[in-house]
């Protein structure tokens, strides 16, 4: 694609979707024909909310947001601060990492909002280093570039300020990291360069992944919802079952579901539709009547306990005083790639596409050209 494609691309993409906090991709979008010379502007930093930062790189300078006002090198600034393409090292109260892209970098409240904007294979690689474990197998990091690259592409703008958060709401971008894994990764990027996965009307899907499904895999739509625009589907999966159990006060889960539900609701009244993996797929409040998705009820239970607690949506609720137990297995959303079983299957001998086709059976890889 020339400068002018990439224009139209990125204009298209800020003027779509908006965020969202589940996948949601016009199909338009996809297909758009985005080519691997696309950039991925990412909100960097999301989570630590840095107020000073030292940047090292193509240049020397510090930082700081007073207010809405940016203070550059001690010298305040009116506009916003654009860094060329480069490695910079970006150092700050809890903070020092190293990211290959140009940098934007503003004040907002005392907090420095800073997006990174990457060529699209650096982001793949920097995606596919954060988001597995050291001893990843490589067909299992090829399938998680596929995997990352597809979703970056088919996810459109999810932030006001950004198309994606370095976080696990969109994908986890730690900067470049532990440098010999960062380096198998780029090779995994590299050796699936402009692969992603297509639907069957060609759009780009919008490929999910989860650290462990615990045994079986989500139905997208069952947590997603309608239209599926993933490829994945739910199959049986041979990591191991990772159990996990939380106690949490009863009151939290009436909170929670009446997140969900939107309106109030008694843990007592609740009932949990789950499917045959065991997921929690609806939830129906018999006293009024309403009903929401096992997914948001999910997600409103893990932001009001942690998501360390509450680590998947394929649980099981027992009340019993003013507690609640839930009982559950995996790690994630457990829709499409599942990183354990990916670095098992791989460690047995299949293939990235081997892999791809057992989470993704619904989808085909293929390169960004071809369609
Ligand atoms: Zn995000
Ligand atoms: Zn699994």
């Amino acid at each position: 694609m020339n400068a002018a494609g990439v224009a139209v691309l990125i204009a298209a993409l800020v003027a779509g979707n908006g965020s969202a906090a589940v996948p949601v991709a016009p199909a338009r979008m996809a297909k758009l024909k985005p080519a691997a010379d696309t950039q991925v502007d990412v909100r960097i930093l999301s989570k630590h909310r840095p107020a000073r930062l030292r940047l090292e790189g193509p240049r020397s300078l510090e930082v700081v947001a007073s207010g809405n006002t940016l203070v550059v090198e001690g010298r305040p600034q009116t506009s916003v601060l654009r860094l060329d393409a480069g490695r910079w090292h970006v150092r700050g109260r809890g903070v020092d990492r190293r990211y290959e892209a140009s940098l934007s970098l503003e004040a907002r409240d005392g907090e420095l909002i800073v997006v990174a904007t990457f060529a699209l294979e650096t982001y793949v690689a920097a995606v596919t280093a954060s988001e597995t474990e050291v001893d990843t197998p490589f067909e299992a990091l090829r399938a998680q570039a596929i995997t990352a690259r597809s979703y970056v592409l088919a996810s459109g703008k999810r932030h006001d300020e950004a198309r994606a958060c370095d976080l696990t709401h969109c994908q986890v971008l730690r900067g470049e990291g532990f440098a010999r894994h960062l380096l198998r990764a780029r090779d995994a990027a590299r050796s699936t360069e402009g692969i992603v996965l297509h639907l069957s009307d060609g759009a780009i899907a919008l490929a999910p992944f989860h650290a462990s499904c615990g045994g079986h895999t989500a139905e997208p739509v069952a947590v997603f919802g309608a239209p599926d625009l993933t490829g994945a589907a739910a199959v049986p999966d041979r990591c191991p079952a990772s159990p996990w159990r939380a106690v949490v006060p009863r009151a939290l889960v009436s909170a929670a579901a009446a997140d969900a539900l939107g309106g109030p609701a008694q843990a007592a009244d609740l009932l949990l539709d789950r499917d045959s993996s065991g997921a929690v797929v609806r939830i129906v409040d018999r006293a009024s009547g309403r009903d929401a998705r096992g997914d948001a009820f999910f997600r409103a239970l893990g932001a009001r306990a942690g998501w360390d607690r509450i680590r998947s949506a394929r649980f099981s609720m027992t009340l019993g005083g003013d507690q609640a137990l839930l009982e559950g297995q995996g790690h994630g959303h457990g829709v499409g790639l599942c990183q354990a079983g990916a670095a098992l299957l791989a460690r047995q001998g299949w293939t990235a596409e081997q892999v791809l086709a057992h989470y993704f059976p619904r989808a085909l890889p293929g390169k960004l050209a071809d369609k």
